[in-house]
């Protein structure tokens, strides 16, 4: 029934954040009212942190809803709500709360609304624990666009985790349906890229890291580059980004305090060996991305060379919305094959 209360446990699988965030957008797609009990409490801090905050106000905001619980800490929430409106709106996290994890909460629903959206987004824009904006850009739009919605971002101001203060904007053209894909094949590597962002500290650090790539990383004509930036405080990433015909992936390891620059770059290395090795198009992350598009769409397949908890979690959220089959099948010991619909 349409307007019956989807009651979700957010204890399950993962136990995390984005279940919060699925929940809330296809809530606001289905226009079916959410009671969300265990709010991450697989977590060591359980509840809703500020970043789930904003992002359940930014969805209040979208979609007029009414919800109870929308406090820090909090455990339980109930979210009801009305026509979401696409429009010109600004989310301040107000720490380095992820820029990119309160769009997630916010674009399913915008991205099939009845107008064009701007958003502003202040926080965290390259985090740990989420995607970074040049994944965004680079990775999760690019796919996402050829579904049907022209989704552009343009980055003002960097903001690392923990200072933050960065700043993305977002624009959103919206479709009434999106298109079916399929991302079975990678094609062939055209090009590859070993990138490290520098704020606030020595560039030496960035050059470490892509010289340690480009010794180690068998890859013919990989790029190097040492991008210093201005942001309100200090960080490192290194991104190592492979565009294939089809589809680009890019690996994201942070610099942290008191880590060589040489085991941040072999974390990307490894990272990067791994999906090279698989033949898979998909990476971990866009995998679990992937999934609220193509249910969406009625319709997608793709195969990834990993199966995360957070892909399993998504699915069984989805589920709980959204009468669909998804089905999840290894093809040998590297890939897995998801379809949905
Ligand atoms: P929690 O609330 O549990 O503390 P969270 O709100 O940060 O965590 P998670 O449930 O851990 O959220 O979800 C993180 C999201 O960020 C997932 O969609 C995942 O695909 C994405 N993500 C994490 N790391 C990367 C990365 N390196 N590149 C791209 N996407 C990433």
């Amino acid at each position: 029934m349409k307007d019956e209360t989807v009651t979700i446990d957010g204890s399950m699988g993962e136990g995390g954040g984005q279940i919060l965030r699925t929940s809330l957008a296809l809530s606001m797609i289905m226009g079916r009212p959410l009671k969300m009990e265990r709010i991450r409490a697989g977590r060591k801090k359980s509840g809703l942190q500020r970043q789930h905050l904003v992002a359940l106000k930014a969805a209040q905001e979208i979609s007029a809803a009414t919800v109870q619980g929308a406090e820090i800490g909090s455990s339980e929430i109930h979210f009801a709500p009305g026509r979401v409106t696409g429009g010109t709106y600004k989310f301040s996290i107000g720490s380095a709360g992820s820029v990119t994890l309160v769009l997630q909460t916010v674009l399913p629903a915008l991205m099939l609304a009845g107008e064009s959206s701007h958003l502003t987004l202040e926080g965290g824009t390259h985090n740990p624990w989420a995607p970074p904006v040049d994944f965004l850009e680079r990775v999760f739009l690019p796919v996402l666009n050829r579904m049907g919605p022209m989704v552009t971002s343009s980055l003002e101001r960097y903001g690392f985790y923990p200072a933050g203060g960065g700043c993305l904007h977002v624009n959103i053209e919206p479709v009434r349906e999106l298109a079916r894909i399929d991302l079975s094949e990678r094609g062939q590597i055209r090009e590859s890229k070993a990138t490290a962002i520098v704020a606030c500290l020595p560039e030496s650090i960035g050059l470490r890291e892509v010289s340690f790539v480009k010794d180690k990383l068998d890859l013919d004509g990989l790029h190097v580059a040492v991008n210093q930036v201005v942001s309100p405080g200090p960080g490192n990433v290194l991104f190592i980004e492979i565009v294939c015909d089809g589809i680009t992936e890019m690996i994201t390891s942070f610099g942290k305090r008191g880590v060589a620059s040489e085991t941040v770059a072999m974390d990307a290395v490894k990272e990067a060996r791994h999906f090279i090795a698989s033949g898979a198009p998909v990476g971990p992350y866009l995998a679990d991305q992937l999934l609220i598009p193509m249910t969406l769409a009625k319709g997608g397949s793709f195969r990834t060379c990993q199966l995360t908890q957070h892909t399993l979690t998504n699915i069984d959220v989805i589920k709980r919305f959204i009468d669909v089959n998804i089905e999840v099948s290894p093809i040998d010991d590297k890939i897995w094959h998801i379809e949905i619909g």
